[in-house]
């Protein structure tokens, strides 16, 4: 997906509902991840459909994508979220769905599981919306394979990014106005 943070509104609907499964920083890490190849392989390609590879692939998504996602998650996001708390004065921002992301713990077993969810979850959607999906390296004979909606790039785009932006809205309406979870 182009934009980005489309990929969010896939995963997020796992924590909202199972909050104590999940793991909201690993799943959203995990949903963007792969996308970090596009440009490195933008100089390599001849348009931006081909600039995907190892990290669009199945096998990618439960090895390289998810060592990342996780690493990024136990690493990077903790001392980020220290680093930001003092300085942001809205402390609703660090709550979603009523959960605390602040104090929000969960076992390694979780983290992994929604990293995971994440990386998979995004080689599968875009397979809707892109006609190049790496998704079986190293057998390069399937890289064509997609389930484009209606065979037409720009309508499936158009379906897939105006339905993840309708899911983006009402996730971003539970971040902000779910009343907090009674301990
Ligand atoms: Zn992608």
């Amino acid at each position: 997906m182009p934009v980005l943070f489309l990929h969010w509104p896939t995963v997020w609907p796992l924590f909202k509902r199972w909050p104590a499964s999940f793991n909201l920083v690993a799943l959203s890490i995990g949903a963007v991840i792969p996308d970090l190849e596009c440009p490195f392989l933008f100089a390599f390609v001849e348009d931006r459909w081909h600039a995907r590879l190892f990290m669009h692939s199945l096998l990618g998504a439960f090895t390289l994508d998810l060592l990342l996602a996780v690493a990024l998650t136990v690493w990077f996001v903790p001392p980020l979220l220290r680093w930001s708390e003092p300085r942001i004065a809205n402390k609703r921002l660090f709550s979603f769905a009523g959960v605390d992301l602040r104090t929000h713990r969960t076992g390694m077993a979780a983290l992994a599981g929604s990293a995971l969810a994440g990386t998979v979850s995004h080689v599968l959607l875009d397979v809707l919306h892109h006609p190049y999906n790496p998704l079986t390296f190293p057998l390069s004979q399937y890289y064509g394979f997609n389930l484009v909606l209606f065979g037409d790039l720009t309508i499936s785009g158009i379906i897939m990014q105006g339905g993840m932006l309708v899911l983006l809205t009402l996730m971003l309406h539970f971040w902000w106005w779910s009343p907090a979870r009674k301990k």
